[in-house]
């Protein structure tokens, strides 16, 4: 099992194929400092999605090796691997169930009082309570309640309940209003507090904050740096 971490990831030229004789990743470098939040951009098909994938080791890489604090992620238990990465996927996960049944799913042990303050602290907490029942309206999978906005502040709450060292963020591309957008980025930035953070980002807001900007063509890095830099 791997033990409680800080959050150090990196790739060593890392080589992968979905189809053999057709990489996806040609040679991967990146040495994230823990705490840091990485901007994943580059064309569709540039393997932004891809390189999340591997780090919770979705897919077994054809050569090279990633590690976490310098353990090779090939050798420590996918549930202790995956216990400590949350993901927030573009189309949010909602299921059947209560508000907060699906803010609860990031800690299934978590009180009543710690499902609000994870709500609050992302900006869902005013939404959530103009609902008819508040944090106990249904809500369905396809979430047809909620607007994307929400469904995102949603899916922040139970990710920062779930309190990961490393978060995996692929940012929603459907189009929001500019007051949501700026409750998410205000959300987005407690949530990556203190975290290593990989964000496939869409937003030139979110690009903007991030400490580290790599950019993708055709599986390999073509540039990286800061927002400054680039
Ligand atoms: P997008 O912006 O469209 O989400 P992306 O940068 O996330 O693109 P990836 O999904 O990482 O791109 O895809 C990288 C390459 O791998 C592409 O050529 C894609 O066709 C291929 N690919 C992705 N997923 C699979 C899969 N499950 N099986 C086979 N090939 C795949
Ligand atoms: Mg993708």
């Amino acid at each position: 099992p791997l033990p409680r971490i800080r959050g150090d990831i990196a790739f060593h030229h890392v080589v992968f194929e979905y189809e053999a004789g057709r990489p996806a990743l040609k040679g991967i470098n990146l040495n994230v400092k823990a705490g840091q939040s990485i901007a994943l951009v580059g064309h569709t098909g540039s393997g932004k999605s891809t390189i999340i994938n591997l780090i919770s080791r979705f897919y077994d890489i054809k050569s090279g090796s990633i590690t976490i604090d310098g353990y090779d992620i090939r050798d420590v238990t996918l549930e202790s691997l995956r216990s400590q990465i949350s993901i927030v996927l573009q189309d949010t996960f909602i299921f059947s169930g209560t508000i907060r049944d699906n803010i609860r799913f990031g800690r299934l042990n978590a009180t009543d009082e710690e499902v609000e303050a994870a709500a609050q602290a992302v900006h869902a907490h005013t939404f959530i309570e103009k609902l008819p029942k508040g944090y106990d309206t249904e809500v369905e999978e396809r979430g047809s309640v909620l607007s994307m906005g929400q469904r995102q502040l949603l899916s922040f709450a139970r990710a920062l309940l779930a309190d990961p060292r490393i978060l995996i963020l692929d940012e929603a591309t459907a189009s929001i209003d500019t007051e949501t957008e700026l409750r998410i980025q205000e959300a987005l930035k407690v949530l990556l507090q203190g975290r290593t953070s990989f964000i496939v980002a869409h937003r030139l807001s979110t690009i903007r904050h991030a400490d580290h900007i790599v950019v993708l063509d055709h599986g390999e890095i073509r540039e990286e740096g800061s927002h400054d830099e680039l």
